[in-house]
């Protein structure tokens, strides 16, 4: 039986200032009518918009997240931010595709500061797709902590995976219909397949500390005379240890497709050296 309570999504709108927030305004001067339950966030340039940012109002409880800014090649600095923003959303997609999430529930448009009656026509459409779809995860039917946990390991990951495609994110394209296929789906099914982690082998590890220096992450757990460890849980795997080790220890290890052996216990990570053995 239908309670007919009308299913009203949470959204996010991330406009800039520029284009995207005129034609807000301006659709709001002008009475065009659009939903009151989407909620827009104002930032100077859309390129501003990071993977972290649109990840974290989806595991926020956003059931559907719209970026908008300045049509391409309109964009108001030099650095051209709007085509950073088509490359990030369109990875994004993919990579809530490969989740299980329905793409759909991220869109990005460009619409300038006199297209007010585009601005509340697109709300309005994007208000309806996502009332069909229904609540985030339960309309892909997926378990509410599932979804918590592929959100939560996505964004764990967003480092690494901005670092490994970091070229096509770069792409200058010359249109959105472009930028809509800049990542395919295999694409991003293999980039989480061959995901690698580092691990440093105790049997190596000198305790040198050249790696623990270098960490941009602080996800190595270093002391004196100490064998080192790295936290898989702050690990953004960006590599950096594995070249920084001697290659005379070569004690940091790439690993693809096996699990991480556990670290060794911290009662056990003492080096003891004899007098005549130097690190
Ligand atoms: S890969 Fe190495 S250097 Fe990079 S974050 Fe992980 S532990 Fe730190
Ligand atoms: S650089 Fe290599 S040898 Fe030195 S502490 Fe790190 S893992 Fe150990």
């Amino acid at each position: 039986m239908s309670t007919g309570i009308k299913f009203k999504p949470r959204l996010l709108g991330i406009i800039c200032n520029w284009c995207c927030y005129g034609g807000a305004d301006l659709a709001g001067v002008s009475r065009f009518q659009y939903p009151p339950y989407i909620k827009l966030i104002r930032v100077m340039c859309s390129g501003r918009v990071d993977m972290k940012h649109i990840f974290r109002a989806f595991s926020q409880g956003a059931d559907g997240v719209f970026i908008g800014g300045c049509h391409l090649n309109d964009c108001h600095y030099i650095t051209n931010g709007n085509f950073d923003a088509a490359s990030i959303v369109q990875l994004c997609k993919k990579i809530l595709e490969h989740i299980g999430v329905n793409p759909e529930r991220l869109r990005i448009e460009w619409v300038s500061a006199g297209e007010g009656i585009r601005f509340a026509n697109i709300m309005n459409e994007f208000a309806t797709k996502m009332e069909k779809l229904g609540p985030l995860g339960k309309g892909e039917g997926l378990e509410e902590n599932a979804l918590k946990y592929k959100l939560e390991e996505v964004t764990k990951l967003i480092p690494y995976i901005k670092l490994t495609k970091k070229k096509k994110l770069a792409s200058r394209l010359k249109n959105q219909e472009e930028y809509d296929v800049l990542f395919t789906s295999n694409e991003i099914d293999k980039l989480f397949s061959e995901i690698v982690s580092y691990y440093i082998d105790p049997e190596k590890c000198q305790a040198c500390m050249t790696c623990a220096r270098r960490c941009p992450a602080e996800a190595i757990i270093s002391a004196k005379n100490q064998i080192h460890v790295i936290d898989q849980e702050k690990c953004i795997k960006c590599g950096t240890c594995f070249e920084a080790c001697p290659p005379r220890f070569g004690a940091v290890t790439k690993i693809s497709g096996m699990p991480i052996p556990p670290p060794i216990p911290e009662g056990e990570r003492t080096i003891v050296r004899n007098s005549h053995t130097k690190a």
